[in-house]
């Protein structure tokens, strides 16, 4: 065994034992080990741990792992690897169900066993490596997606820069400081695809955790130098002539720069600009006030009376870390949130399971398949809604309805004696109405201990020390904190992005942004962005997986521009609005576009510019490459065109 290996049976008691048989069928050859009774029974919520197997099949898998991995560390060399058939039915296996087949080459690539990096960009033909080099692109953004977009480009061999107004990387993962803040998604899911991390602390990792996993990646691909901080992107304006980008910056110094590029990539975030309530009195107020991600370390909450407005995803994390300091803590609800119970939400990673993903082959890989397929597109139809439905507004589907059921059973089991509390706290929008919130318990526990309130009379105003409600009632407080999310649909905002004609995007949208599959929209060439309108989600899975989906698109067209020698490619407008005809008709029908539901995902239109309504697969294959008939693309001038 290896020096560093824990005492193996503690290690395989931890083990995901569905995980663990694909591990073993890796190491042994054998896929008659796929029996019916090693086929693995979920139950939504519960630990899957076991896979649901029979107490005697769960020894008898351990008992065989453990001869079988002995082995492996002694030397034996693993057997050739398992027919494209076989991993097909071991996906089937571990899912529990047959997964359908449209999703096959999909989720091959996801789990990518044996290939070195499938999205790895391949510009390695001569004549395209030296176009790559006389191309350059500007990032704007250097938080997870302007990282990729770096990596990628990189790769590619094409020139670019990434430009950032903050003084460290890591846009999302180096802003938010607040107490409690962390990672909803699984962390073994939400990381890159290309770099797994065996070693995340907890499952659901806080986040200097994950702004050291990025910090970690610029190190790896060496992205520094082409990374400029406190440099703040103001104006890009397109010119047509050229087929090229000014971008206008400010410095570090405060001074103005003019840059320019081939292609212009937005990688700037749906929720990066705080959001601060329309309410009256808000600068009257005396103490210290700030927003939750502008965190205020230098104030001591300790015997304060402290406000909180918003009960979102950030407050649903600070508040339980907050509320044993503050003398009292009111926190103003506008709408409850859905937890999703998970009971790991804040545990450490076993040593035992870091250790079988590091030295146990395949394990870590079918573990994050595991995860990728029951907590994405496994879970859309519970949150699709059905046109024959009747059973009233607090659910969209008999599915939706059960889910419902379970749900508020799980918050009523955990408030026995507070019904005033319980009538606060359950939802009256369906489930996937708007995000719902990874719990553990913490967030109840919290709202009912004595010195806590949860109020959910609007607020009427802000007073220089306190609330006040819509019914008169003073909340004195010595703190206020704004957990009031970001502005979430003013997409690429405050730039100023100016295309053909001398249109800027703000027009172009007029508060209602669109794109083509999130990337691409028309009069504005050579402008791509990543994590755009329409493709953020509610419930299936991670903005990783979406930004790796668009960086291989931008690059896909940045090839196309380079194979052609065009000098600008831009997206058919008849292309862009029967692509979001059909993304507000099939949004229309999801949870979150339920008419009982207002959240940010709907812009002030009440469009829903934010969500991807169809299934994970669909974006990946529209994202596997461009097609060039959805595209006007303008060829360079003969003198234009490098030799
Ligand atoms: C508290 C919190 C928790 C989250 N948890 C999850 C989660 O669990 N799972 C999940 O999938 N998603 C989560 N998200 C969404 C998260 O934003 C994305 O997962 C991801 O981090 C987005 O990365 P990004 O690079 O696209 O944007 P960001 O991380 O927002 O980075 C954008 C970068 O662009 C820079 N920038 C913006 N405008 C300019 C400009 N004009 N000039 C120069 N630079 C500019 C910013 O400074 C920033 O560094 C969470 C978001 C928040 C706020």
């Amino acid at each position: 065994m290896s020096p560093d290996a824990p005492d193996l049976d503690a290690a395989l008691a931890e083990a995901h034992l569905p995980s663990l048989l694909m591990a073993l069928v890796h190491l042994t050859g054998d896929a008659g080990l796929l029996t019916p009774e090693r086929r693995p029974v979920y139950a939504p919520f519960t630990d899957p741990r076991d896979g649901g197997y029979a107490p005697k099949v769960q020894a008898d898998l351990i008992a065989r792992a453990k001869a079988a991995i002995t082995a492996h560390l002694a030397g034996a060399p693993l057997p050739p690897a398992p027919s494209a058939a076989t991993v097909r039915k071991m996906m089937d296996w571990i899912a529990g169900i047959d997964i359908p087949e449209p999703y096959a080459p999909f989720l091959t690539e996801e789990l990518h066993l044996f290939d070195p990096d499938p999205k790895r960009p391949d510009w390695s033909d001569p004549a395209l490596k030296a176009k790559a080099a006389g191309m350059r692109v500007v990032v704007v953004g250097a938080g997870m997606s302007g990282i990729l977009a770096g990596i990628r480009l990189k790769q590619a061999g094409v020139d670019f820069i990434i430009l950032d107004k903050n003084s460290e990387v890591g846009g999302t993962w180096w802003e938010n400081t607040y107490p409690g803040c962390r990672v909803d998604n699984p962390n073994h899911m939400y990381s890159y695809s290309f770099e797994p991390n065996d070693d995340f602390p907890q499952f659901y990792s806080p986040q200097p955790v994950l702004r050291d996993y990025f910090l970690a990646i610029v190190a790896k691909h060496d992205l520094r130098r082409f990374i400029r901080l406190e440099t703040t992107v103001e104006e890009a304006a397109f010119d047509e002539a050229e087929g090229r980008w000014r971008i206008s910056v400010t410095t570090p110094s405060g001074a103005r720069e003019t840059l320019a590029a081939d292609a212009l990539i937005t990688a700037v975030g749906q929720l990066n600009r705080p959001r601060m309530p329309d309410i009256e009195g808000l600068e009257s107020f005396a103490g210290p006030a700030f927003h939750s991600a502008r965190w205020r370390h230098d104030v001591d909450l300790t015997g304060k009376r402290v406000a909180v407005i918003g009960t979102g995803a950030s407050a649903f994390q600070f508040v339980p870390e907050i509320a044993p300091k503050a003398r009292h803590l009111d926190i103003f609800q506008r709408t409850p949130p859905w937890p999703i119970p998970s009971e790991t939400y804040h545990s450490d990673v076993p040593e035992g399971v870091k250790w079988l993903m590091r030295a146990v082959p395949f394990y870590g890989k079918w573990r994050r398949f595991f995860l990728f397929w029951t907590l994405t597109d496994g879970f859309l139809p519970a949150v699709t809604a059905d046109d024959d439905w009747r059973g009233g507004p607090h659910a969209v589907g008999a599915a939706n309805a059960e889910l419902r059921a379970m749900l508020v059973e799980a918050i009523r089991a955990q408030i026995p004696d507070r019904p005033d509390l319980l009538a606060k706290v359950i939802p009256a929008y369906p489930f996937g109405g708007k995000r719902a919130l990874v719990d553990n318990g913490v967030w109840l526990s919290a709202l009912q201990r004595a010195n806590v309130e949860l109020i959910d009379t609007p607020i009427a105003r802000i007073t220089p020390d306190g609330v006040v409600t819509a019914d008169g009632v003073h909340y004195p407080a010595d703190v206020l904190i704004l957990g009031t999310g970001f502005q979430a649909s003013r997409f690429l905002w405050p730039m100023r992005i100016v295309g053909k004609g001398g249109l800027t995007l703000d027009e172009a949208w007029q508060g209602d942004a669109r794109a083509y599959l999130g990337i691409v929209t028309p009069g504005f060439p050579n402008l791509f962005m990543i994590y755009g309108p329409n493709t953020n989600i509610v419930v299936n899975g991670s903005i990783i997986f979406f930004s790796e989906g668009a960086v291989r698109y931008i690059l896909g067209c940045l090839k196309l521009m380079a194979q052609i020698g065009a000098k600008s490619l831009e997206v058919r407008r008849e292309v862009h609005d029967a692509f979001n005809a059909r993304v507000d008709a099939a949004n229309l029908k999801m949870a979150w576009g339920s008419p009982n539901v207002t959240s940010w995902y709907k812009n002030a239109s009440g469009r829903v510019s934010q969500n991807w309504p169809f299934l994970l697969v669909d974006y990946w294959k529209a994202t596997l490459a461009p097609d060039p008939a959805d595209f006007i693309l303008t060829a360079k001038a003969k003198a234009d065109a490098p030799a």
